[in-house]
């Protein structure tokens, strides 16, 4: 599915829910409107017929986000019957880990086929100072099953804030050392409050990168992948950047998104919506909107123009 400016739009992110089990600073669920009577989430038939509609447009992959999909009861047979849609063939989850180890088994039986977790410290008392809670070690566990059990290429995302957790970089090296992960570093989006607030506090991957010269860079061999991927001599997994701030990637950009209450989002750095509910007993209409509103995706995000998000993060879907 092409867009107007020639980018051929093959990835769907689908938020699943806005509910979280964390508190993070960085999007504070708890202090977001929870998920009520104000609106109804989609059903997993529901997500079906938009995947499927989708599938037949182009989009070849879709990512499971939230909130937390694993706070969603239902959420084996969300994967389930997307994993059943032609055309599929790539199906992620990213999720915060604290009910991973329980759950790769079934996610991967519903046909999840990896898993990217979100992983802001490796000290105990830090990472409940950035979530609001005292979990590190069921993420670690979570992770650690993940690999074992084949949800992979695992990556783990941070972001990066100035004072709070960039004295934790050479641990988060060191994860990468030892097991075989994808350790990635996301630069902070100015998307939800805190974002906004903090752009001062960006850690920029640039500087990382400059102070480590032993990373050797990595030919990704695929044009939309926004993260820029390094080895270390002697290390199992690899170092990836990803750096929306100082190094945009909307002209290869090939996403769009889907929040939990129904609407498309076709770039995180815009607020332009398009809700489709009332479309999902009409297959054609739906159609041609999903395409209409892939085609009018905005050139490139607004970070630099003092954006402010309508929506945070645990609303749209990271
Ligand atoms: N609960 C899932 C998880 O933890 O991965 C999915 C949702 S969470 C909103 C997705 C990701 O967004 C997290 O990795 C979080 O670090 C990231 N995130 C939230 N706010 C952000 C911001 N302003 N800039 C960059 N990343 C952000």
């Amino acid at each position: 599915m092409l867009d107007v400016h020639g980018r051929n739009i093959e990835y769907l992110r689908i938020s699943v829910t806005r509910d979280c089990n964390l508190n993070c600073l960085y999007c504070k669920p708890g202090t977001a409107c929870r998920n009520d009577d104000r609106f109804r989430l989609l059903s997993p038939a529901d997500y079906g017929k938009i995947v499927r509609t989708a599938a037949e447009l182009g989009i070849r992959k879709v990512r499971i986000t939230g909130g937390e999909p694993l706070v969603r009861r239902d959420i084996y047979e969300i994967i389930s019957v997307i994993s059943s849609v032609e055309g599929i063939n790539d199906i992620s989850m990213s999720t915060n880990g604290i009910h991973l180890e329980q759950s790769v088994h079934r996610l991967k039986d519903a046909g999840l086929t990896r898993v990217n977790v979100s992983l802001d410290s490796l000290n105990e008392d830090n990472f409940r100072k950035i979530t609001g809670v005292n979990k590190l070690h069921d993420v670690l566990n979570g992770i650690r099953k993940a690999v074992i059990y084949g949800l992979v290429p695992v990556k783990t995302n941070t972001v990066l804030i100035k004072g709070l957790n960039d004295h934790e970089i050479d641990d988060f090296f060191g994860l990468a050392r030892d097991m075989e992960l994808d350790v990635r570093f996301i630069e902070l989006m100015p998307v939800g409050e805190f974002g906004e607030e903090n752009r001062g506090k960006i850690v920029y991957n640039s500087g990382i990168i400059a102070a480590h010269p032993e990373l050797v860079p990595v030919e990704s061999g695929n044009s939309s992948e926004p993260a820029r991927y390094y080895t270390v001599d002697g290390y199992k997994g690899r170092i990836g950047f990803i750096s929306p701030i100082s190094s945009s990637f909307c002209s290869c950009c090939d996403r769009i998104r889907l929040t939990c209450d129904g609407k498309i989002k076709p770039c995180l750095g815009n607020n332009r919506e398009v809700d489709i509910v009332e479309l999902l007993d009409d297959p054609e209409g739906l159609k041609a909107m999903i395409s209409r509103t892939v085609f009018e995706k905005p050139e490139r995000n607004s970070f630099e123009d003092n954006f402010v998000s309508s929506r945070k993060m645990n609303e749209i879907g990271g």
